[in-house]
């Protein structure tokens, strides 16, 4: 989740990071723009079928800081590692609760993060005139994106007061 854009819509490259090397290896690196540090989207492009990293030696700077706070939990045994997989299993059925309404209100990306296509699909649908059955779905997703959110910033955000801010703002989350 922490690649695929369940987490996360980006992230920023760091001064030590080799941009042009890490492009070369595949990633869709957006050139820094103004104060805007260089980065790339989630989902990752690095990310294999089988949850592994294919750029793990060559990976970010962001990528290599990163920890997720429920794994940090469980590994100082402050939560067991099956309630943390209770909880991971938590967090991806509300995940695919997300997808399910993005695609029933006519969002098929796949390849955008799911805080990216929640945003374009509010911006779609409150600009318009949206029919009832649409807005059902819409006050749907809305409640699931903010269950998934408290989900993600409770459990596996890591809390700013143990980590350098960087840290936590680099791996880019909207809203
Ligand atoms: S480079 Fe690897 S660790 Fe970093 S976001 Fe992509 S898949 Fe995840």
């Amino acid at each position: 989740m922490c690649c695929d854009g369940t987490l996360f819509d980006l992230v920023r490259l760091e001064p030590g990071d080799n941009a042009r090397r890490l492009a070369q290896l595949g990633l869709p690196i957006a050139a820094a723009r103004g104060r805007q540090a260089a980065r790339f989207p989630q989902p990752c492009a690095a990310l294999c079928a089988d949850g592994s990293c294919r750029l793990y030696a060559d990976r970010p700077g962001q990528c290599r800081a990163f920890e997720c706070g429920l794994l940090r939990e469980a590994k100082a045994g402050r939560v067991s590692f099956a309630a943390a997989a209770r909880r991971v299993t938590t967090a991806k059925r509300r995940a695919n609760q997300v997808r399910r309404l993005l695609r029933a209100l006519g969002d098929h990306d796949e390849q955008r993060a799911l805080g990216e296509r929640f945003h374009r699909t509010s911006e779609r649908l409150e600009a318009g005139t949206a029919d009832p059955a649409a807005g059902a779905l819409y006050a749907d997703l809305s409640l699931a994106m903010h269950r998934l959110k408290l989900e993600a910033h409770t459990h596996f955000h890591t809390p700013p007061a143990a980590a350098p801010e960087s840290r936590v703002a680099g791996k880019l989350r909207r809203g």
